[in-house]
């Protein structure tokens, strides 16, 4: 478990970065850290993109439902205009925010704040995903959280997808997503090219 070098900035800021596969307890862990800094009676601000709403606008929510406020803002800037008093900012789904994220985390560590960011690692395909890779290399500390495979049950690291939709951002839960691990993820990719191929062939 990760012990906090500290539990405010004290002007001495950090970053740190929470980052793995959907399912794998980030926004969890996120709020587990933020929680820690209120006991401890010191200020702390949430952010997430306006882009996920999927359960609520205002509250950040887990998929076990702990929950803490959180303001929606659909640019990283405003970050920096609303969150002028905080000792501690937490920014969940940073891999959704624009990549002027990583100045706005760094300007606000270097301010002697901490700043904790979850994120999703990678997108559906495996790929890199948004500003997250530019995240955990200027991080202090960086976090892996890891899944469980839900066809073998060992350790997921990947997001697959089970539709067909192939924009990198489709918000979902599991209707559309479930946590795999390498070997299972590359078998249902290979399964679905298989029928993808099987309907383009009907449809001649
Ligand atoms: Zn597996």
């Amino acid at each position: 478990m990760f012990i906090e070098p500290g539990i405010a900035g004290d002007n001495r800021g950090w970053i740190e970065v929470i980052c793995g596969s959907m399912f794998s307890g980030k926004t969890e862990e996120l709020i587990r850290r933020l929680r820690r800094v209120q006991i401890a009676n010191r200020k702390v601000e949430l952010f997430k993109p306006e882009v996920d709403v999927r359960y609520d606008a205002a509250n950040i929510v887990s998929h076990n439902s702990s929950t803490m406020q959180g303001i929606p803002v659909n640019n990283s800037q405003n970050i920096l205009l609303l969150a002028q008093e905080a000792d501690v900012i937490g920014i969940d789904e940073a891999q959704f925010f624009d990549s002027e994220i990583v100045n706005v985390c760094q300007t606000l560590a270097n301010k002697g704040i901490r700043v904790i960011v979850a994120g999703l690692d990678m997108d559906f395909m495996g790929r890199p995903f948004g500003p997250m890779p530019q995240l955990m290399a200027i991080a202090d500390y960086v976090t892996k959280l890891h899944a469980i495979c839900v066809q073998c049950g060992h350790i997921a690291s990947l997001s697959f997808r089970k539709t067909t939709e192939n924009s990198q951002f489709v918000l979902g839960e599991s209707d559309k997503y479930e946590p795999r691990c390498r070997k299972c993820y590359m078998e249902g990719m290979r399964e679905q090219e298989e029928l993808a191929k099987l309907s383009s062939k009907n449809s001649f």
